[in-house]
């Protein structure tokens, strides 16, 4: 089985528990106007990977996943290549090496989505807008499948991390924070953590080599105080929750 792999971190620590081996798909269906790897969305180019080529590589590095590590699948979209995953987690699970997807739900659920997701360990599911018009406005999607799949990886009890990223004057009001727990309700007691994450600059050159426009080249870094008050307003409403 083959992939386009745009890029691969031996020594990745925020996708997960533990150390991880990341590897980044290249191609996703969406298009964040706050991507900071605009240059992962384009389905062409990457470097196709063979999965066995791939595990092997991994496997070098099994040394460091002692103590909760293992390897994370991220993107652009994972999920675009989930016969892909399976023969990777298939094969890595022989080795006792768990894996963790890092998705943003872009792709329908069908039987290869729901193997792919059942083969891995945990999920991290970006939920990007608290409705459907903020995904049609900054996503360039729908809502449906990202929520398809928080509903399907509940209904399997599978290990679930949330994540938003917050992005000035787009999402960064306590307002905002409870738009997002009104549509979730019940389900966010199913993860083990929500997290927010600061929107920053740092992709912001990638759009200029790209020669694509930069939607949101005028605002600036979310500060750490700022979100570190959304995070304790997110986290004090879901522990009333329980
Ligand atoms: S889902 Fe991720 S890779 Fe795709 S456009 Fe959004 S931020 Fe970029």
């Amino acid at each position: 089985m083959q992939a386009p792999v745009h890029s691969e971190e031996s020594f990745a620590t925020l996708d997960g528990t533990g150390i991880r081996y990341a590897v980044f798909f290249q191609g996703c269906p969406f298009k964040c106007a706050y991507c900071h790897n605009p240059d992962t969305q384009p389905f062409a180019g990457g470097t196709p990977a063979q999965a066995d080529a791939l595990v092997k590589k991994i496997l070098r590095y099994k040394t460091y996943f002692k103590g909760g590590g293992g390897v994370t699948f991220s993107g652009g979209e994972p999920l675009l290549h989930p016969e892909f995953i399976l023969e990777c987690e298939q094969k890595l699970k022989t080795f006792g090496i768990g894996c963790a997807l890092d998705t943003s739900g872009a792709v329908a659920l069908n039987e290869a989505v729901r193997a792919a997701v059942d083969a891995s360990e945990m999920v991290i599911l970006d939920i990007k807008m608290p409705d459907e018009e903020g995904y049609e406005r900054y996503i360039g999607g729908s809502i449906k499948n990202p929520l398809a799949l928080l509903d399907y990886c509940i209904s399997i009890k599978k290990r679930l991390w949330l994540r938003t990223v917050i992005v000035p004057g787009i999402n960064d009001t306590f307002e905002k924070i409870d738009e997002y727990l009104k549509l979730l309700g019940k389900r966010v007691l199913c993860a083990e953590k929500y997290e927010l994450l600061a929107f920053h600059t740092l992709g912001f050159s990638k759009y200029e080599k790209l020669g694509w426009d930069n939607p949101l080249k005028s605002v600036p870094a979310l500060s750490n105080e700022k979100l570190a008050l959304l995070q304790a307003h997110l986290d004090g409403a879901i522990a009333a929750m329980r």
